[in-house]
């Protein structure tokens, strides 16, 4: 088991990445490689699928999100985005996913449902603006999914353990080490992509609207998705981080258990309890409560016919 990323930068000096994690997992798990290139294939498969429903819209659960995608892919064939292609599809891509997630659609959990959008957005979008094979895409999984078993090694990958932090910022650290793989970059590099992401999330509170995954959660995806995409570039140009990724995921520890408990996925506090946040949260409630009614009402109907049906 790769158990640092000091141990990795050793084990991956001159050797491909996606190779040294997949030889790693297959002596861990007794699974062969081609097994898991198989899977993550079926993986990158429903990521590209849920991209594609995501982008005709449709509103969220809790009606906050759900149309993101359709108004910037509009926007973007319409001609009237300012960014570059990359970028932009990079945003679209993530808010398709977290638009599906909203609304309780597939989607391939990157590390987890709430930042799903960050990794497919940032792949998927550099696999067709920059032709790189699918086959590329799939082992910047491999790269993704280790980078990320390492940091979830010592970190809890929730928002509720630690803080956005520990979820929007893991995935755009996998993001940006597995879009640096697919760019061409060395195991040096990626794990400074890492790197760069993922101190420069450090802090990043979870303060869901209305305990839903959806404010601020559907752009934020999208946001990190370009963040991730800056950290590759950066540690591809040569710009490395000062502060070595093993450290930087015990800091994210330390301060995801310094964070009070109020911003740590309760929506006691951040955004859940602004004013706006707080009437959102309580309209949610007063629905729940009212659906809840309905169906205690209903069964009681139900009940009653039963017994009316049985002394006829
Ligand atoms: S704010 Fe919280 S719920 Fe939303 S994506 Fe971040 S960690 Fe997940």
């Amino acid at each position: 088991m790769i158990e640092s990323f000091n141990q990795l930068e050793e084990l991956g000096r001159d050797r491909d990445l996606a190779e040294v994690f997949l030889e790693s997992d297959s002596a861990d798990h007794a699974v062969p490689a081609a097994d898991i290139l198989e899977t993550l294939s079926r993986r990158r498969g429903v990521m590209r699928d849920c991209i594609e429903r995501g982008k005709s819209g449709g509103l969220s659960m809790g009606k906050l999100v759900g149309n993101e995608a359709r108004l910037l892919n509009d926007a973007f064939l319409a001609g009237k985005t300012f960014l570059d292609p990359l970028t932009v599809k990079a945003e679209i891509y993530a808010l398709s996913v977290m638009g599906e997630n909203s609304r309780m659609g597939v989607i391939v959990a990157a590390p987890t449902a709430g930042a799903g959008g960050v990794v497919p957005g940032m792949l998927l979008a550099l696999e067709e603006e920059r032709n790189v094979p699918p086959e590329k895409t799939v082992r910047a999984l491999v790269v993704a999914g280790g980078i990320g078993s390492i940091i979830a090694l010592s970190a809890h990958i929730s928002g509720a353990a630690g803080g956005c932090q520990n979820e929007v910022g893991v995935a755009a650290s996998m993001g940006a080490a597995a879009a640096a793989y697919m760019m061409g970059g060395n195991t040096k590099d990626c794990i400074h992509a890492a790197a760069l992401a993922l101190k420069n999330t450090l802090g990043l509170v979870c303060d869901p609207v209305g305990g839903l995954v959806e404010v601020p959660c559907v752009k934020r995806n999208a946001i990190f998705a370009v963040h991730g995409l800056t950290a590759a570039q950066l540690a591809l140009a040569g710009v490395t981080s000062v502060i070595p990724m093993d450290e930087i995921v015990e800091a994210m520890v330390r301060i995801g258990r310094s964070l009070p408990r109020g911003l740590k996925e309760t929506a006691e506090g951040g955004l859940a309890t602004t004013v706006t946040g707080c009437e959102i949260g309580q309209r949610i409630k007063d629905e729940a409560n009212e659906r809840r009614a309905q169906r205690a009402a209903e069964r009681e109907r139900t009940a009653q016919e039963r017994k009316t049906s049985v002394s006829q």
